[in-house]
């Protein structure tokens, strides 16, 4: 008998074998419970207590359970840890279930599928990065990459062939990446962060896809989107499918697909964007990025936005100058450009709450969010001159317009509406006349409660009666059990008739009171029932304008970015970048913006550094050498991330700055270690260098720092010698190299266009001072050996390191190129400093002669002997 499974257990295992993959939180009552291996994962995940119910197959059943109302934190961890959670709800009221028959099982259906990739809650979400999901796909010879975040609806899609799917996806970041089963790209995915999620082939039907689409957007063909082809096509329509699967037909609010050209952005690859800790560090975080350092937005939009054009800077000359041209009047108008900030920061964030209503999992927070976030705009609006740079108008423009809508909303909700619409309270009074009429006999039955008791009481002569209110009895007549005995006869107990009695109290009800609760009773729900009625013409007054309200959020993000790169211009000295198609690249006085931020924390200041690539008809290469630790490589890196704020649109850390669009960035650091993904690292090293000597064309800024440093020297000097010569003849681009191989430094005089630079020390009483200068000409010497000095390594080391850099330098200038020739002339066994002569005990007459002295017993003039004796020995 045991073996035949329950109808509730039953109903557990046919929704379990629909819905493979995930982890089932099934509904019920307060709690969402786990059972089988669901329960023992998720007990171990959470660290909550695995429990036993019932038996299933003569085996009980591990099960545990989180509370319903708290369920968002359990499941942030979940996801966190890389499971899929389906939501099992309750679809009927219970007693419905009940009325079938007393066996019957509460209706339950999974609602909604939980991944990385599709994410609304507020509190599952970073507010200020985006939440994407992407899906690739590949049909026949063409592949394409579609990307959506479902948290504000943004949809893009683009032509992606293989070789770039990893830097775009290092670009994105995806949460989630949605490919066809066995794929083979778990690495790739791994690498950029992302879970990966497997479809079967149909998923990706590019004809079936087009069918999703259009009747997703409402259109007969999507022509009026733009010429698609069929991989776009197929990864676009994986991804409505994927929603469509996890959101359970719900779909969210989606902008129409908008293509992105691969020319459109400075193209960044994954090593490049991982060097320059562009919005990451490479410890892992976001402290130390470029993007933490810059950041001054005040609105979680905004942030996303700086986010997104950093990740991606622009190679449209008009609209980097527009962006700049807008930074620049709020540069200029401080006033404004503060107020504007003070008045962004009350802007809540529009794009979330709006995604939320589309889900249909939105609350009258959401509304209110719309409302405040629609007036906080239109209010910001109005504060631009009329000649306010374009993007700005533009902003203004989107900004309003929404009058109706705000005005809707205000009559509607209350100031601070509740977040669920459950218990309702949230609709302002003299909205609604029917509303407003139940409401009343609702909370009149409260005062007629009150006026009841004071009647009650003196009839039954109790004062301490009372009338309570719970859930399982409702309204009832509670007094102590002395007073009760009159109560409960004749003829009290005409009217009060007896319901329970607990330990001390006990409880009656009347007729009159069970009216009363019924007309109170069904006032509420009535009130509850026109609330929800109302929500549901709000949310679609809002659905409604979406669109609308999408561009006011995306002016709000606008503005915000504007006056956040404005107020880094004004507070640290920026200047307004010169941006042309040229290929100039003239920068003077330029600073690094995070080292120059760790270093203002210290109190110390940043030397600024000017640096000259400007090609014309030739390439033009800095071949940079200096020591170790002299900031080689913080000069390499501040000229890559100029270029990129300057066609992010923002001011750049220099006193002037001349950029000609740079297309693509590289930049590669020799022999970084890539234990973790299990290369050799000089491997890794040669293989990103070949993209780089592949794929520079001539608008390229190429930073190469330390190239070949991962093997042995001859060899490295090889190959760097090599690559710059490529760089030089093939590529043509503009280009910072740093090497510690002084050798290159001849290269200048061989080829055109390539010039040395060193960064400066000065030697002062053997020690190295760092200047951090960087100037033209070549380094003399590497002070390798100082520096390792000033690491603490052990004198004798130290000295021993010079002789041999002295014999390889005197070998080197009379023509000896073996270093094992050089080393060969070294005196080898010097290494350890010789022991001075008269050291050791087992050669010292004097030492020898004490051991055999026991003093206990020698005499006086014994003694004096012996010191005679010792002093002939010395
Ligand atoms: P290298 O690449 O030559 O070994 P780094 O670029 O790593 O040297 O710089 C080493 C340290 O020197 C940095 O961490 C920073 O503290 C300091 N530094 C570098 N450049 C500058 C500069 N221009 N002004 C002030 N300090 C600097």
């Amino acid at each position: 008998m045991s073996d035949q499974p329950t109808p509730m257990m039953a109903q557990y295992l046919a929704i379990r074998e629909a819905n493979p993959g995930a982890l089932l939180f099934y509904r019920m009552g307060d709690f969402y419970e786990m059972f089988f291996d669901d329960a023992v994962a998720a007990a171990a995940a959470l660290d909550i207590a695995l429990t036993k119910r019932g038996t299933h197959e003569g085996q009980p059943i591990p099960m545990c359970g989180v509370p319903f109302h708290a369920a968002e934190s359990y499941l942030l961890t979940l996801i966190r840890k890389g499971f899929r959670v389906a939501i099992a709800e309750q679809m009927e009221d219970p007693a419905e279930a009940k009325k079938r028959g007393s066996k019957s099982v509460v209706a339950r259906d999974v609602v909604r599928l939980v991944t990385p990739g599709t994410l609304t809650e507020e509190a599952l979400l970073e507010a200020r990065r985006h939440n994407f999901l992407a899906a690739f796909a590949q049909v026949r010879d063409q592949a394409a990459l579609a990307w959506v975040d479902i948290s504000t609806g943004a949809f893009q899609v683009m032509d992606c062939p293989m070789s770039r799917l990893a830097p775009e996806l290092a670009r994105l970041a995806p949460r989630e990446l949605l490919a066809v089963d066995g794929s083979g790209l778990d690495d790739l995915a791994g690498d950029a962060g992302a879970a990966l999620t497997g479809l079967p082939p149909g998923a990706f039907d590019s004809a079936s896809g087009t069918r999703r689409l259009c009747a997703l957007f409402k259109v007969e063909t999507l022509d009026g989107f733009g010429a698609f082809s069929r991989a776009e096509l197929s990864a676009m329509g994986a991804i409505v499918d994927y929603l469509e699967l996890t959101q359970k037909g719900n779909l969210p609010l989606l902008r129409p697909p908008v293509r992105e050209r691969a020319s459109g952005a400075m193209q960044i690859d994954a090593a490049t964007r991982r060097n320059l800790e562009l919005t990451q560090a490479l410890s892992g975080g976001r402290e130390g990025s470029l993007l933490t350092a810059i950041d001054r937005t005040v609105t979680a939009a905004g942030a996303r936005l700086l986010e997104r054009r950093i990740s991606a800077p622009s190679r449209d000359l008009a609209l980097i100058h527009a962006r700049q041209e807008a930074v620049a009047q709020l540069v200029e108008d401080a006033r404004l450009s503060a107020d504007l900030r003070a008045a962004l920061a009350l802007a809540p964030d529009m794009d979330r709450a709006l995604s939320r209503l589309a889900l249909d999992r939105g609350g009258p927070r959401d509304l209110a969010a719309i409302r405040a976030g629609l007036s906080q705009g239109a209010e910001i609006a109005t504060r631009f001159p009329a000649d306010a740079a374009q993007v700005l108008r533009q902003a203004v423009r989107d900004l309003t317009g929404h009058d109706a809508l705000i005005q809707l909303l205000d009559d509607a909700l209350v100031a601070e509406p509740p977040l669920l619409t459950r218990d309702g309270g949230f609709v302002a009074p003299d909205y609604d006349e029917d509303l407003d009429e139940t409401r009343r006999l609702r909370d009149e039955g409260r005062g007629v409660i009150a006026r009841m008791q004071s009647d009650y009481a003196a009839l039954a002569g109790v004062q301490s009666l009372k009338i309570k209110h719970n859930n399982v009895l409702g309204y009832f007549i509670e007094t102590t059990t002395t007073h009760a005995e009159k109560m409960m006869a004749p003829p009290l107990s005409e009217t009060f008739i007896h319901r329970q009695t607990t330990a001390n109290q006990i409880r009656f009800t009347t007729v009159e009171l069970s009216e009363l609760e019924t007309r109170i009773l069904n006032a509420r729900d009535r009130a509850l029932q026109i609330e929800r009625a109302v929500f549901e013409r709000l949310r679609e007054a809002v659905l409604e304008r979406a669109p609308q309200i999408g561009q006011a959020a995306r002016a709000l993000a606008e503005i915000d970015l504007a006056a956040g790169f404005a107020d880094i211009a004004s507070g640290e000295s920026w200047t307004r970048p010169r941006v042309d198609d040229s290929r100039a690249f003239v920068i003077e006085g330029g600073r690094h913006p995070v080292v120059e931020r760790a270093l203002k924390r210290k109190a110390e200041a940043f030397v600024a550094n000017d640096c000259d690539l400007t090609s014309g008809d030739t390439p033009a290469i800095w071949l940079l050498t200096g020591p170790n630790m002299a900031g080689k490589s913080t000069f390499l890196r501040q000229n890559a991330l100029i270029a990129v704020l300057a066609q992010a649109g923002a001011f750049v850390p220099a006193r002037r700055a001349h950029i000609g669009m740079v297309s693509q960035l590289f930049s590669r650091v020799g022999a970084a270690d890539d234990l973790a993904r299990g290369r050799s690292t000089f491997m890794v090293e040669m293989v990103e260098t070949a993209a780089i000597l592949n794929q520079a064309d001539d608008h390229a800024l190429v930073i190469l720092d330390e190239i070949g440093r991962g093997t042995a020297t001859w060899d490295g000097l090889s190959i760097a010698w090599a690559v710059m010569e490529h760089l030089h003849a093939a590529n043509r681009c503009r280009a910072l190299f740093a090497t510690h191989y002084h050798e290159m430094t001849a290269l200048t005089a061989k080829l055109d266009g390539v010039e040395n630079a060193t960064v400066t020390v000065r030697e002062w009483e053997g020690e190295v001072i760092f200047l951090h200068e960087v100037r033209k000409g070549a380094a003399d010497r590497s002070y390798g050996v100082q520096v390792a000095r000033l690491a603490g390594l052990p004198a004798s080391v130290v000295e021993r390191a010079r002789e041999v850099l002295d014999a390889l330098e005197s070998g080197e200038r009379e023509g000896a190129t073996r270093p094992a020739a050089l080393i060969d002339d070294l005196p080898l066994f010097r290494a350890i400093p010789p022991a001075p002569a008269a050291a050791t005990p087992k050669d010292n007459p004097v030492d020898l002669r004490m051991k055999d002295i026991h003093p206990d017993t020698l005499s006086p003039r014994e003694a004096l002997d012996l010191i005679y004796e010792l002093k002939s020995l010395t």
